[in-house]
């Protein structure tokens, strides 16, 4: 069983490169961020509580993204792997994966992380932001809370896995085909 963390600034492609690897590898997707916006759109009491943070670009309060990441991990069943996008997003998270994956003697293979500069993000938020339908993407001000909150509080999960050598760096800018083949070639070597 592989189980990774694709990692990155939000806009960085993460959802985007998941989705296609959980294909080519047979991995479970885990997105938070898609899992607070289903509860959004069913309008559930969790989703009613997400809402104002996402809308804000900061993050959920950890125990109402743990409790809810908890519970999709009792519910799933893949013997692949797991590839986590949007989680863990601060070392508390991170802890909190760890010893949830430990419990069922499983562990985090390794953290990729897309690197991808700020202008680019916003660039590419902005651009989404007119499909997406996604409030959050479509502010400049709210994208550029959210790379700040990236910067502050989730790029020390990369040194966290860094400690243990398991945090690895791909260049996320170019044709999302040869991304594509950047992080297939690093997760068949691993
Ligand atoms: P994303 O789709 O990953 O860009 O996430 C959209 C928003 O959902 C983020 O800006 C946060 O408000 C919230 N969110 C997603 N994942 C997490 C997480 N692991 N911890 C806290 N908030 C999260």
């Amino acid at each position: 069983m592989i189980n990774l963390i694709l990692f990155g600034p939000p806009g960085s492609g993460k959802g985007t490169q998941a989705t296609k690897l959980a294909d080519h590898f047979g991995f479970l997707h885990i997105s938070t961020g898609d899992l607070f916006r289903s509860e959004i759109g069913n309008n559930t009491s969790l989703g009613q509580e997400a809402q104002s943070y996402i809308s804000r670009g900061e993050l959920v309060p950890d125990s109402v993204t743990i409790g809810m990441l908890k519970k999709k991990l009792e519910e799933e069943n893949n013997d692949k792997g797991i590839i986590f996008d949007g989680f863990p997003r601060n070392v508390l998270q991170a802890e909190a994966l760890d010893e949830l994956l430990s419990e069922s003697g499983h562990e985090i293979s390794a953290l990729i992380a897309l690197d991808v500069d700020d202008e680019e993000i916003v660039n590419r938020i902005l651009e989404r932001s007119k499909t997406s339908g996604r409030p959050d993407d479509a502010d400049e001000s709210i994208i550029r809370n959210r790379i700040e909150v990236y910067k502050q509080e989730t790029e020390p999960v990369f040194n966290y896995y860094d400690e243990s050598n398991r945090s690895h760096k791909v260049q996320g800018v170019g044709e999302i085909p040869v991304i594509f083949e950047r992080l297939r070639s690093l997760i068949d070597s691993l």
